[in-house]
């Protein structure tokens, strides 16, 4: 506990900040402060939740199991429509995404891990990494197996093209309810508030909770060499990536909650799916997996 408390007193390097990704990232948090102008309702909020959840599960289930793990298998179609949905989040594209993943897999807690919380402290974890200089690039090498994929690319080079699809959409969908619902007490202005801004700053929170509280709080079922930790919490708020020292000790499988206790709704979603025969191939932790847990974890 005490290396954790120490490492939180890192400040975050102000030299080192991305200025055009700042601009983004803080236009977008301060745009939520619209909602005093643009009001409630329960469509609104329906949407801005529904947004936020379809959106992290293209994130989990298409970014983080499929693009970074190829836990799975899928087709053309489904796959793209992962990538349009998780780039339509504003965390850049999916091949930046997955490389900088893979980085975190390879080099993960040591200095090398741009948002381990242990080397780099909390905030530079949750947020800091994300707006540097250095994150904004992406190591091809990292993502070779996904660069034949011609309309990857082509999202992860214009990365700001979904989120603005996004946006539109929800301002004409608040037009279109005024217009012909006027029971769903909401108009444009309200709907790209909630639908887009909020529900996006949300979205960028719950997915970096990965990064910062699950290799902090939380327990260990497994000795790994990192300080990931398995947290409900961080699971419920993203579909099921809380159990993160599952999945850095065995990052090929597909599901991360390896009990039924352990909540996992990306996995019930996916496996849904498998028998409708849009994804195969799932991978499944082997049995050596279950019999290496350390002896006390269920006693801790
Ligand atoms: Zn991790
Ligand atoms: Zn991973």
């Amino acid at each position: 506990m005490s290396e954790i408390i120490r490492a939180t007193s890192y400040p975050l390097d102000r030299e080192k900040i991305d200025f055009f990704s700042c601009v983004q990232f803080f236009a977008v948090h301060l745009a939520c402060l619209l909602v005093l102008w643009a009001g409630i309702s329960k469509a609104a909020v329906m949407v801005c939740l529904a947004l936020y959840v379809v959106r992290m599960f293209a994130i989990t289930a298409g970014f983080h199991r499929l693009f970074a793990h190829r836990t799975y298998r899928t087709g053309r179609v489904f796959q793209f429509l992962l990538a349009f949905l998780g780039t339509a989040a504003y965390q850049k594209g999916p091949l930046w995404w997955s490389a900088h993943h893979r980085h975190h897999h390879i080099h993960v807690d040591t200095v090398r891990d741009v948002h381990s919380p242990l080397a780099h402290g909390f905030w530079r974890s949750h947020v800091g990494w994300f707006l540097y200089h250095d994150s904004q690039t992406t190591d091809q090498a990292l993502v070779a197996n996904l660069l034949k994929y011609r309309d990857l690319r082509f999202l992860d080079r214009y990365y700001s093209l979904p989120p603005a699809i996004l946006a539109l959409s929800m301002f004409l969908l608040g037009l279109w309810l005024e217009r012909y619902v006027p029971g769903a007490g909401t108009s444009g202005f309200q709907m790209l508030v909630w639908g887009f801004f909020v529900s996006t700053v949300l979205l960028y929170h719950g997915t970096f909770t990965v990064n910062s509280l699950a290799h902090i709080f939380g327990r260990r079922r497994y000795a790994t060499k990192d300080g990931s930790r398995n947290n409900l919490f961080v699971a419920l708020i993203t579909l099921g990536e809380g159990w993160h020292n599952n999945h850095h000790y065995y990052p090929s499988s597909e599901r991360q909650g390896f009990y039924w206790w352990e909540i996992d709704v990306s996995h019930y979603v996916l496996t849904v799916l498998s028998w409708f025969g849009i994804v195969w191939d799932l991978q499944r932790p082997p049995v050596r997996v279950y019999l290496n847990q350390m002896p006390d974890y269920e006693a801790d």
